[in-house]
């Protein structure tokens, strides 16, 4: 098996061998000359999509109408797209237009900072059009250009910035952030989901607080959506955290957030039943409740929230509750749902429900031994308790 750059150069051979320019370009390049190890690999090329099709056995048209084409080398995915230029951002989200039939030097110059427009060949050259090499050496994000312009273009640029930061730990350079302090609320224009996507990489970052922490002074957080309280809670917080611990953060602090960031499913009810489970245990704590209704990742995921809000460490209980809960569905009890049924009287759906709900109670908080003939005692005793049948029901 090849690495996956000796799989990349055997993609940029090709081409140039077909008379074509390719190179490796972005991240991978960015990423490769400060000793981060990456399997994203962008190349840039003149070749259309049409014409990489041609040459590869196997393409994929991810985003064809961006010029982007997947080419698969033993399994690794390459991204390979065609010089282009944009032009003309009428509305700060998208190029009214996308031109392909540019040269390299445009390609390069649409791009957002000089660390990302570093190309390197198929024999290791790095070639350096607009000074990238010395701002990754100053550790410095400049955009290419005239900062106002380039954000103007393009808004998510600058939450883009903040995500590099986060990502290496970068400075933003004098200018770049005096622009976004300028027209940071242009951001404001800009499709919610590249903003959202943005921000999981932004969480992803070993810097974050870094990034966050910019983002503030620069006024740029007040302007993403429903997302100024949260950022200002986590940009306090020295503890590590994931983006999902982060959005949940945002939906705790606003609770908009939920709705406005088009979240999947998924992501939805993992940050609802943070918000719940979060607001259930701010005064006790996790009960071992908790740990048979939503199970231990949920609980330490919501230990983590609870955290960054300035909560106690409830890590070990919740893992000592686990360890030790009698029963872990309502399945295990030793006197269940058709028991009930069939040796008392209580025949009503929602009777049976409210029984089972108080054995479950009994038997995780150790008030009872999960034993068939404890139980049905304590079935018994508790049904008379429950409201006489109503009959209007
Ligand atoms: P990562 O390693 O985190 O993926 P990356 O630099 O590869 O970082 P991508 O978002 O994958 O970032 O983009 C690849 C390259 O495309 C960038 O390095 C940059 O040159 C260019 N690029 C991406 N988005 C923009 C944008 N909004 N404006 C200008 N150039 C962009
Ligand atoms: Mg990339």
């Amino acid at each position: 098996m090849h690495s996956t750059l000796d799989k990349g150069k055997t993609i940029i051979r090709t081409l140039t061998r077909h008379g074509h320019q390719a190179y490796f370009v972005g991240g991978f390049v960015r990423d490769r000359l400060l000793g981060i190890a990456t399997d994203d690999v962008d190349i840039t090329t003149d070749a259309t999509p049409l014409r990489v099709g041609e040459l590869f056995e196997k393409v994929v048209l991810t985003g064809e109408k961006y010029g982007t084409v997947t080419v698969i080398v033993e399994g690794t995915p390459f991204e390979v797209t065609t010089f282009r230029t944009e032009a003309g951002y009428a509305d700060m989200r998208r190029p009214d237009n996308v031109r392909f039939d540019a040269t390299l030097e445009e390609d390069l110059a649409r791009r957002d900072f000089t660390v990302n427009q570093l190309i390197m060949d198929a024999d290791e050259n790095i070639l350096d059009h607009h000074d990238g090499l010395d701002d990754l050496n100053a550790k410095k994000l400049r955009t290419i250009g005239k900062p106002t312009d380039r954000f103007t273009e393009d808004a998510l640029r600058m939450l883009r910035a903040f995500r590099f930061v986060a990502k290496l730990g970068f400075d933003i350079d004098a200018d770049t952030f005096e622009a976004i302090r300028t027209i940071g609320e242009n951001i404001e224009h800009v499709a919610i989901e590249r903003i959202r996507d943005e921000l999981v990489k932004l969480f992803e970052g070993n810097h974050k607080r870094k990034a966050l922490l910019r983002m503030r002074e620069s006024g740029f957080s007040a302007h993403l959506p429903h997302a100024e309280a949260g950022v200002a809670r986590l940009a306090k917080t020295p503890l590590d955290y994931d983006p999902d611990a982060a959005f949940a953060t945002f939906v705790l602090e606003t609770p908009e957030a939920l709705d406005a960031y088009k979240f999947s499913n998924r992501q939805q009810k993992l940050y609802r039943t943070a918000f719940n489970l979060h607001h259930q245990t701010r005064e006790d704590g996790f009960k071992p409740e908790h740990l048979f209704q939503f199970g231990k990742d949920i609980c330490l995921f919501v230990n983590t929230v609870n955290r960054i809000q300035g909560m106690k460490d409830a890590e070990a209980d919740i893992i000592a509750m686990d360890a030790s809960l009698p029963i872990r569905a309502v399945c295990d009890l030793a006197f269940k749902g058709e028991d009930i049924l069939k040796e008392t009287p209580y025949k009503r759906r929602s009777d049976i429900g409210f029984i089972i709900d108080h054995l479950v109670l009994e038997v995780i908080n150790r008030r009872l031994p999960n034993d068939r003939d404890a139980l049905r005692k304590e079935a018994e005793r508790f049904a008379h308790t429950l409201p006489k049948e109503n009959p209007h029901e």
